[in-house]
Formats: C-alpha cells, structure tokens, sequence
C-alpha cells in the first residue's frame, strides 16, 4: 500500500489551493472513499478532509428554495423538519439508502460523488474494468450482469448509478453548487452526472479539484409525490429499479410530473416521454401504462438483467399511483 498524507482544510479556499495539486482527492464522510482506497481502486497521494468546512447548514433562502450544505449528512438531511416537510420525497429516498451507521456518517456531497457498485469495479479481482483502468476492458459485459444498466450504456461500460438521494434530487429540479478556483458554479443535478460513453471512469462532470459546496432545493413544485424503491432485500441493498414521482396536479389534471429512474443507467434516468404522455391528462390506469411504457421504449437489457424492463414498467405506475392517492 502506498503512503498517503492528510491534511484538513482550514476553509473553502484553502480546500481548492490544497485540491489544485495532482492526486488529491476531498474527503468528507469517506464512507465511499475509504472502501475503495482498500482495494486499491482508488489511490489518492493526499486526502483533504473538507468534513469540517463550515458547510453543513441547511436552511431556506430569501426565493424559498432551500440550501442544503455539502457537508451535511444524509442523515441530517432527511430528518430536517424543512426537508420532511416540503420535499418528503429527498427524505424518503435519503432514508431508503445505506444503514442508519452509513446515513450518520456519509455526506450529501460525498452521496452525489459515490462510485458504481458494479462487481467487476470494486473486486479488482473478477476481471477488467474500463472504469478502473480506461482501455481494459469491460468484464461485466459478458459476465453477470444482472444489476447492470438497462438504459444509456455504452460497449464500454455498462454500470449504474447507486444514489437513491440522486434520484429524488433530480425529479425535484435541485441544482448543485461547485466551488472552483477563481469562483462557483451551479449546474442542476440532471447534468451532474454523465453517461458512460467513451469516457467510462468519469461519473459526473466535475473537474478536479472543484469542490461541492451545496445543493439548492427550488421551491416545491410538486404537490403530490412518492419515492419507490426495489431491492433484493428490504435495507442496505442498492437500488435494482427505483423511481421517484413528482406530480403537479391542476383540477385532477397533471400538470407537470416528474419520473426519474434509478438503478437502469450511468446517471439517475429522467423519463422525459412519460412525464410527456402524463401532462394534461387525469391520473388513470390506461394513461400510466402508456407511460411506463414510452419510459423503457429505448431499454436494451443484457443477458442477466431483462426482468429489470417489467419491473421498471411496473415500479413506474406503482410510484405515480401512489403519489397520486390511486393506491
Ligand atoms: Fe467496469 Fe463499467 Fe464494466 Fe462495471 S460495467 S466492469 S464499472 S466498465
């Protein structure tokens, strides 16, 4: 194992002047981090500990949108009465991940950085990984692939996402916030992560050495909302499918809707033509099914992972069913 140093940042600038040097990785929670450094997948020459910035307050802005701290803990998160409150949604998909001890500890920043679980990334052991090492291969392909994508893979790479709480961010519009050198940036949490494409080993489109710093909730959109989530056991398993429903309802009628998917893609997935087939319409069976269906139209499922389809068509109407008081 390679020698690493560690150093704790005095303030955001100082994380940046610190992050600017090769090797570096920002260390909140770790609880992602740490494991990978384990095995060896990731190799950092420095750890910056950004976990005691002055960045953990959540709170409302003068717009009503609600800012949440980098440094917060997902645990801080879903039991702050604001969050509980007005955007159930996050809460439930923050408390539906990991365990109670992982929650404590694991940061909201460090949740929207966290890494695949694919098998054949954190066991250097079962074979190669483009992820791991640009170039060598892609065991999963041919391998067991039964957590794998179902949507917007490519032939180089074929993981997915393992955030709950990235889902729920995305279907409520959040943006997060990015400090870099010379100022911030604020990008929404759709476009944060990316697809695999060529470019396997990069999971989002954060630079190194930019820093999150938080991520701003809009003022609630969405009257009526539920988050759905299916496992192979009822905690501490990722997600296989899960959606987030956001609805806006006008009269009976939907008014906008939000339908984003988690454990089918490299990203949380939005499914832009069934939040289309919803809008205008009264939440009833013959138009959920016609919108679960346009959500998996383009799924391309693998050797191991075709029952994902059906069971996303299926957690789809569940989630809007629920969310819309049809359950
Ligand atoms: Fe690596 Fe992606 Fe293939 Fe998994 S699916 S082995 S993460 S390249």
């Amino acid at each position: 194992m390679q020698s690493i140093s560690y150093e704790r940042a005095r303030d955001v600038p100082h994380a940046l002047q610190l992050g600017r040097d090769p090797g570096t990785k920002f260390i909140g929670g770790g609880t992602n981090l740490l494991d990978l450094y384990k095995s060896g997948i990731e190799q950092p020459l420095r750890l910056v500990d950004v976990s005691r910035l002055d960045l953990s307050g959540i709170g409302q802005l003068p717009d009503g949108a609600l800012r949440i701290g980098a440094t917060a803990t997902n645990t801080a998160a879903a039991n702050h009465p604001l969050v509980r409150e007005r955007y159930r949604l996050l809460s439930d998909a923050l408390l539906n991940g990991a365990s109670a001890q992982l929650r404590n500890m694991a940061t909201v920043g460090g949740n929207l950085l966290q890494r695949t679980r694919c098998y054949y990334f954190t066991d250097p052991t079962l074979g190669p990984c483009n992820k791991r090492t640009p170039g060598a291969g892609c065991a999963a392909l041919d391998g067991f692939n039964r957590i794998h994508a179902i949507l917007g893979a490519s032939a180089h790479c074929i993981a997915v996402n393992p955030s709950d709480m990235a889902v729920a961010l995305v279907a409520l519009d959040a943006v997060v916030r990015i400090a870099q050198p010379g100022g911030e940036r604020a990008l929404p949490v759709l476009d944060f992560h990316r697809l695999p494409d060529e470019r396997p080993q990069d999971d989002t489109v954060i630079a190194p050495g930019e820093l999150i710093t938080a991520i701003d909730l809009p003022p609630p959109r969405f009257t009526n909302t539920h988050y759905l989530k299916v496992r192979d056991r009822a905690s501490y398993a990722f997600a296989l499918v899960s959606v987030a429903a956001a609805v806006d309802f006008d009269d009976g009628v939907v008014r906008d809707a939000r339908v984003v998917l988690g454990g089918v893609a490299h990203k949380p997935w939005r499914a832009f033509a069934a939040e289309d087939t919803l809008r205008g319409q009264a939440l009833a069976a013959p138009v959920l099914e016609r919108a679960s269906e346009a959500a998996v139209e383009h799924a391309r499922p693998l050797a191991h992972n075709g029952f994902k389809v059906e069971l996303a068509r299926r957690a789809i109407e569940r989630a809007l069913r629920t969310a819309g008081g049809m359950a």
